[in-house]
């Protein structure tokens, strides 16, 4: 496994991989490697010869307040991971290799990322799609690997592919959860013991919207909604960014639940730590 952390040396890497016809498979972290992340490698271990996983905690997808200079870090933790996949190159860049000063140029999808998280993180998806054209025209990928747990992140950089025909097939792994249900994420590593025992509250309430509209047939959107608000208020600590049931394809609001096509999304902070989660129904 090799460790790149120039842009120059990455990207002649992934041009003399590209010349032998290999096929490079990309995996963007913002690094505090989980098996969420390093499930992302396994989903591309048999369409790729080659597997980039990049670790950069992106400045410009943080909002002001938000948590990017505690935002948790380990590259040696994450090194020894890697090395126990299937990962061929980590790229892990500094700030100025990426966004050295004078840097102005961003990349912004319209449409998908307006709603939800992007409400209440308005310059966040701009962030993320600057920073993926970006890994893209470095590390030359035919496949990227996304986790579902960022569902509207999913379709934010699909519609930029699309949009903008970079030539990369994507692929969207599935949520990976601890014991309890909560979706493995770095951010989780901010949890006191009690914040961590009521974050699990955020999937029991996800589990509770799917059994009504499975088991009640309720396809009613606002009843829906307000079981998911019934668990999540059960908890003093929760406070509800957003409960949406959306198109998991578009990310716009259903009117009704679709069955094969909608999704509820949730987010919430337990003090200052932001959580999401969403489930498929
Ligand atoms: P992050 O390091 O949080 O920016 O995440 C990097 C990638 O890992 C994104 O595509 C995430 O959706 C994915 N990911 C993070 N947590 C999980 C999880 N629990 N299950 C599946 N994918 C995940």
């Amino acid at each position: 496994m090799q460790v790149v952390s120039s842009i120059q040396e990455m990207r002649s890497a992934a041009q003399s991989l590209r010349r032998e016809g290999k096929r490079i498979g990309l995996v963007p972290t913002m690094g505090f490697l989980h098996e969420g992340h390093l499930s992302l490698v396994d989903l591309l271990a048999d369409r790729c010869d080659f597997i980039v996983l990049t670790i950069f905690v992106n400045p410009t997808q943080f909002g002001i307040g938000e948590d990017l200079d505690d935002y948790p870090r380990n590259l040696e933790g994450d090194l020894e991971l890697c090395g126990q996949r299937r990962v061929d190159f980590v790229f892990a860049p500094t700030d100025s290799e990426m966004y050295p000063s004078g840097y102005s140029t961003f990349v912004e999808e319209e449409e998908a990322g307006k709603g939800l998280c992007g409400v209440s993180r308005p310059t966040h998806f701009r962030g993320v799609t600057t920073v993926c054209a970006k890994l893209f025209n470095v590390c030359l990928p035919d496949f990227l690997a996304l986790g579902r747990k960022d569902a509207q992140q999913a379709v934010v950089l699909e519609k930029m592919i699309r949009d903008l025909n970079f030539p990369i097939e994507v692929l969207v792994g599935p949520i990976i959860r601890e014991a309890d249900g909560l979706a493995m994420s770095s951010r989780n590593s901010y949890l006191e013991p009690r914040q961590r025992e009521h974050a699990a509250l955020l999937y029991q309430s996800l589990l509770a919207g799917k059994r009504v509209v499975e088991e009640k047939e309720v396809r009613n959107v606002e009843r829906v909604k307000a079981e998911v608000m019934g668990v999540l208020n059960e908890s003093a600590l929760i406070r509800v960014n957003y409960v949406e049931i959306v198109d998991r394809e578009t990310m716009r609001p259903e009117r009704d639940v679709e069955m094969g096509r909608s999704a509820i999304l949730v987010a919430g902070w337990l003090d200052e730590v932001r959580l999401i989660d969403n489930i498929r129904l």
